[in-house]
């Protein structure tokens, strides 16, 4: 099993080169680069969670606790949370996250379960999509992809890290697919992971239907806008 070093590693490499690339070729905002490539490096991690207590597992929870709640500012704002409401909202989450999500890490998972799986990092992909809630559609994308990124680094990191080279060929140590996988040996955990999949999946398909519709109602303004501004503008004239 890979360290948290290697994971770190690993997933900043991927996070650098994915923000890169958004950057040179997709043209997308510097901050919204840099940020997808943090979020990128942080996802790698998000594996391990299940590992039991110790410095990863706290360390990564309080985090989250502290990032969460800023990424869903917009949401509130859309929501037209007053101030109080939302530094209200923030702490709650926090301190859901913090202890309450941390008790259930704590409990209720276990090593290479469904956190380290595909619908898992399908999962941090839909959380992530619908916590970043611009009206950019593009922007979202490359966001919520981004943990998508991260996480997946993880698991191909966790797969090679099981592979040995002998002097006959590839040796497949026990955990050897434990990672990169559709499904484990627990049957609720595997029902909990695939609900969740399919409950958040459609959450943001509507959330992107209604974000297409915001956003095409703006444009029709703008265009409105536009349109009423190229009126010949006539100023008064005087007659003499
Ligand atoms: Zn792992």
């Amino acid at each position: 099993m890979p360290g948290f070093r290697v994971h770190i590693t690993g997933s900043s490499i991927a996070g650098a080169g994915y923000g890169l690339a958004a950057w040179y070729v997709g043209d997308l905002p510097p901050m919204t680069c840099v940020l997808g490539a943090g979020l990128c490096a942080v996802a790698g991690m998000m594996p391990d969670l299940d590992s039991g207590p110790g410095i990863p597992l706290r360390e990564s929870v309080a985090f989250a606790a502290a990032v969460v709640p800023m990424m869903l500012v917009h949401r509130f704002q859309q929501a037209g949370m007053p101030l109080e409401a939302m530094i209200l909202a923030g702490a709650a989450i926090y301190l859901a996250i913090r202890f309450g999500l941390a008790w259930l890490l704590k409990n209720y998972s276990y090593h290479r379960g469904m956190f380290h799986s595909l619908p898992a990092a399908a999962v941090a992909g839909q959380v992530t999509y619908l916590a970043f809630g611009t009206e950019e559609p593009l922007r979202r994308y490359f966001i919520a992809s981004a943990v998508v990124v991260g996480f997946l680094t993880h698991l191909v990191l966790d797969e090679i890290w099981s592979v040995r080279l002998g002097m006959f060929g590839p040796k497949f140590k026990k955990s050897f697919g434990t990672a990169l996988k559709f499904h484990g040996p627990v049957m609720w955990s595997n029902i909990v992971t695939y609900i969740l999949a399919i409950l958040l999946g459609a959450l943001a398909a509507g959330d992107a239907a209604w974000t297409e519709k915001v956003a095409k109602v703006k444009q029709q303004m703008e265009q409105a806008t536009r349109t009423y501004q190229q009126y010949p503008y006539q100023q008064w004239q005087y007659r003499r």
